[in-house]
């Protein structure tokens, strides 16, 4: 079933309609390091204001545990959406409290009010239904309708994202609705070749969409920390590299079956060693298989994959027609082992098709590295959710839209 739209709320004029956002931000000292989730939902406030209504959003950020912390205030973040939007936005200091509620009902059509962070107050994450229900009841107060934009929260049954959808008319914002589309595209009717490229610290976290998107893709590449375990499950020596010994059946499971499957496995065929985790470490460019024969021996680090890999990874991302990439291929956070990330983003603006960056830290690398996010066909905002869509589960917060 599709997703209910915008479109199905009909005249808005003079209406007041509440939108979940994910509006959680890196912060640092209180100031927005990537303003890139505030953008992502402005297109669907702005709608809702072009079309007569008052908007209250809805966000939650950071982890505050249901008491009110200054730190993850989302005051710097109504102040940003001021900037990003035409509109006046005004804040509330409290969620549900007097001074929100006073707020909302003084909001005129054409204005935005954000209230305090949602997780100030701890019946949005409760684990009883009714507590969950019962502040749902009290965020969606005197609005005509609910409207979904927070794609990063989909996966949470939370009383802003699973009861505030039931407890009035509800709809997916534009940004739960690209998102849904696009990550639909990745796992029915791709185009091909079809190419999963995979990197990051962890490979048990990402064990679920190797599992779902195998059948389903031409080609595999795989880099970052958790290719280490690869290598070792294939016998490779690889110094003091991130591995996780109790993953390694499960990484040859997945190689053999993608054998079977005919799918390409690519792995890096060299490697970015450091003598320690440090932005001004002493590196090596070494074959893969011959990790430990550095002067760094058994204690060196592989950071990053090395040129020869990231050219040919470069050449399979570029010559496929629809490419998904989520985790980074080295440490980018330090420019020394950032090259290997850099090279794989790049190749994926030259793709003649669908280029999908997901993941949390895979959308902070391109940014920070300069790319721009009309780069890509789509840099997904939510990692937990879209990551859970690839791997075929089923979302609440969908759901709740009708999908
Ligand atoms: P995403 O948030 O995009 O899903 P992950 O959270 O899986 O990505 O992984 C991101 C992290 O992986 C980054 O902080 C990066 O420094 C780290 N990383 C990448 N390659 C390596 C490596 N070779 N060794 C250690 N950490 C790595
Ligand atoms: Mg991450």
């Amino acid at each position: 079933m599709p997703l209910r739209t915008l479109e199905t709320l009909g005249d808005l004029g003079g209406k007041t309609i509440l939108v979940r956002c994910d509006f959680n931000v890196p912060l640092s000292d209180g100031v927005i390091t990537d303003d890139g989730r505030i953008r992502a939902s402005a297109p669907t406030i702005n709608r809702l204001l072009t079309g007569g209504a008052a908007v209250v959003v809805i966000s939650h950020l950071g982890r505050p545990e249901g008491a009110h912390d200054a730190r993850y205030s989302l005051e710097p973040v109504a102040k940003r959406l001021g900037e990003l939007l035409a509109a006046p936005v005004h804040f509330a200091s409290d969620t549900v409290g007097p001074i929100a509620q006073r707020l909302r009902e003084s909001l005129p059509p054409g204005e935005v009010l954000v209230l305090e962070n949602l997780r100030f107050d701890p019946r949005e994450t409760s684990a009883i239904g009714s507590e969950r229900a019962e502040f749902a009841a009290l965020l969606t107060d005197g609005v005509a309708a609910f409207v979904s934009d927070g794609f990063g929260v989909v996966h949470r049954k939370h009383a802003s994202v699973w009861e505030a959808a039931q407890a009035v008319p509800s709809v997916a914002g534009l940004l739960v609705a690209t998102e849904t589309e696009v990550l639909r595209r990745l796992t029915a009717e791709p185009q091909r070749p079809y190419t999963v490229v995979l990197g990051g610290s962890k490979v048990s976290d990402k064990l679920g969409v190797i599992e779902h998107l195998l059948p389903r893709i031409d080609r595999l590449l795989i880099g970052g920390g958790m290719v280490f375990t690869f290598l070792h499950a294939l016998g490779h020596q690889i110094g003091a590299s991130l591995c996780e010994h109790d993953q390694l059946d499960t990484a040859l499971t997945y190689l053999h079956r993608a054998t079977e499957l005919g799918v390409e496995i690519v792995l890096p065929t060299d490697v970015i060693v450091a003598g320690a985790f440090d932005a001004d470490a002493e590196t090596i460019v070494s074959p893969i298989d011959k990790m430990e024969d550095t002067a760094f021996g058994a204690s060196g680090l592989g950071l990053d994959i090395g040129p020869e890999s990231a050219s040919t990874f470069a050449t399979l991302i570029e010559s496929s027609r629809t490419v998904f990439w989520n985790g980074p291929m080295g440490v980018f956070e330090m420019p020394a082992f950032a090259h290997g990330t850099r090279a794989i983003a790049n190749a994926l603006t030259k793709v003649h098709g669908l280029s999908v960056v997901g993941g949390g830290d895979s959308a902070a690398a391109v940014r920070t590295l300069g790319f721009d996010d009309s780069d890509f066909g789509h840099i997904s905002t939510g990692g937990g959710a879209s990551l859970e869509f690839l791997e075929g589960k089923s979302l609440p917060g969908l759901e709740v839209l009708g999908w």
